[in-house]
């Protein structure tokens, strides 16, 4: 490795994330993976990648018993930028996902696997790339509305009140009174002005 490469990986998952991975040797191993990705590498995931948004993952593979035995625990926490669904401006939400997954080799073994695992269906030769999970788990576990946490920016104030304006909520607390001081009421006592002086 020469010091060249450090630039480059900001875009590039580690390779043992990228490199299909035989699931039936890590299960039977007790394969633990844990580190840390930079966001950006994820495909799926680039487009809600704050910047040098980090993703931290953990898989454990284990062999249990019964019809499907290869399975793994999923762990993801990444920071996302999303959009806020209060006032639509940009909000980073830490995001965490926890799955336990079970490894079959069809669409029709997946749809017998237990209702409290998520199946994953294997390619050829029983592999799969560690970051197409990592990904599945991070994506399941966005936020379907996501706020600020606390109060939204001041823009996002100004153009609430200007909607509430629209509304008629805030004409009505000002028509209680001072009529002199509104521009219509101006524009009459100008008006006026040069009759009255003759
Ligand atoms: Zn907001």
């Amino acid at each position: 490795m020469s010091k060249n490469d450090g630039q480059d990986e900001q875009q590039r998952a580690p390779g043992r994330l990228t490199i299909p991975f035989d699931v039936g040797a890590a299960c039977r191993q007790g394969l633990v993976e844990s580190g840390q990705a930079p966001l950006a590498a994820l495909p799926r995931c680039r487009g809600m990648a704050p910047p040098d948004g980090v993703l931290t993952y953990e898989l454990r593979f284990s062999e249990g018993v019964g019809v499907h035995p290869l399975q793994a625990e999923v762990q993801v926490s990444a920071p996302l930028s999303l959009e806020c669904a209060r006032c639509q401006e940009p909000v980073i939400c830490p995001v965490s996902g926890h799955s336990t997954v079970s490894f079959v080799f069809s669409d029709d073994q997946a749809g017998h696997v237990d209702s409290d695992v998520e199946p994953v269906v294997l390619g050829r030769e029983g592999r799969i790339r560690l970051i197409d999970l990592l990904e599945d788990e991070l994506l399941m576990a966005v936020p379907l509305m996501p706020v600020h946490e606390q109060a939204c920016s001041p823009l996002a104030e100004t153009l609430a009140a200007g909607q509430a304006y629209e509304s008629g909520q805030i004409d009505e607390s000002v028509a209680g009174g001072e009529a002199e001081d509104s521009p219509f009421a101006a524009l009459a006592a100008l008006k006026k002005g040069p009759d009255e002086g003759k």
